[in-house]
């Protein structure tokens, strides 16, 4: 496993469990938004974590911790994650995934062995759209992203999905595709997370004003469903 990050203890990334956080170096998408682009593009800049330094840290957390994530960049590319679960299991966590959802049949194989307990999957855009938003080449991406939600849907798996907005890469209207694609696969559950201007991989987002956090919360109101809104600055008052 190429491990370029670990965060000891976490309450947020994993709903309902306290919980550490893995980061894998390498991703196959180049999101302009991405908040961790050195992870992206230059893994080999953060530490190398040895796997027996993890298993050594998750054995002292052994009855202190419930979960571990595997986060990214995108952890499905490491061609021993599956090996690496059975370990993280064996210990007696639960382990959640966030993926970008360009590699269903792993993820499919591991919920089928058990070794997957919850998910996040980030919904980049819809289908027409979707290898511009996420800047990816994957053939047939949004057909392998709706693979993978739809098992999820159909076999109850907790999921997180959520989709960074910036008004230059999803209008209302590619939001409200976005919305009838996840009906259809069976998906309520969506977050729309607010733009954050931080250290990403295209510095030009950051010189184009995106949605208020008012425009967010009235946008995810009309789309309907079970539509939330995360990441506000806290300057919105009704
Ligand atoms: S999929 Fe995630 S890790 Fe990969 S570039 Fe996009 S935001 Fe970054």
């Amino acid at each position: 496993m190429n491990i370029r990050g670990l965060q000891r203890f976490t309450m947020v990334d994993y709903p309902g469990k306290m919980a550490c956080v893995i980061f894998t170096g390498g991703c196959n998408f180049r999101c302009p938004y991405c908040h961790n682009p050195c992870l992206v593009f230059d893994p080999e800049s953060q530490p190398l974590i040895r796997e027996s330094q993890i298993m050594s840290f998750l054995e002292s957390r052994v009855g202190k911790l419930d979960g571990v994530v595997i986060s990214g960049g995108e952890p499905t590319l490491q061609p021993e994650l599956p090996e690496f679960a059975v370990k993280v299991k064996n210990l007696g966590f639960a382990i959640k995934i966030d993926t970008n959802g360009s590699t269903p049949d792993i993820v499919i194989s591991m919920l089928k062995a058990g070794l997957i307990d919850a998910m996040g999957v980030d919904y980049k855009g819809p289908a027409e759209i979707y290898n511009i938003v996420a800047r990816s080449k994957i053939p047939d991406l949004a057909a392998r992203v709706h693979k993978l939600l739809q098992y999820v849907a159909d076999h109850h798996v907790p999921i997180d999905v959520r989709t960074t907005v910036h008004r230059e890469l999803l209008s209302f209207d590619k939001l409200k595709e976005m919305r009838d694609e996840l009906d259809a696969l069976g998906i309520r559950q969506w977050t729309l997370q607010q733009f954050n201007p931080v250290e990403i991989i295209s510095d030009e987002l950051l010189t184009i004003p995106t949605y208020t956090d008012r425009e967010l919360i009235d946008m995810a109101r009309v789309l309907g469903g079970i539509t939330r809104v995360r990441g506000l600055k806290g300057l919105y008052l009704d």
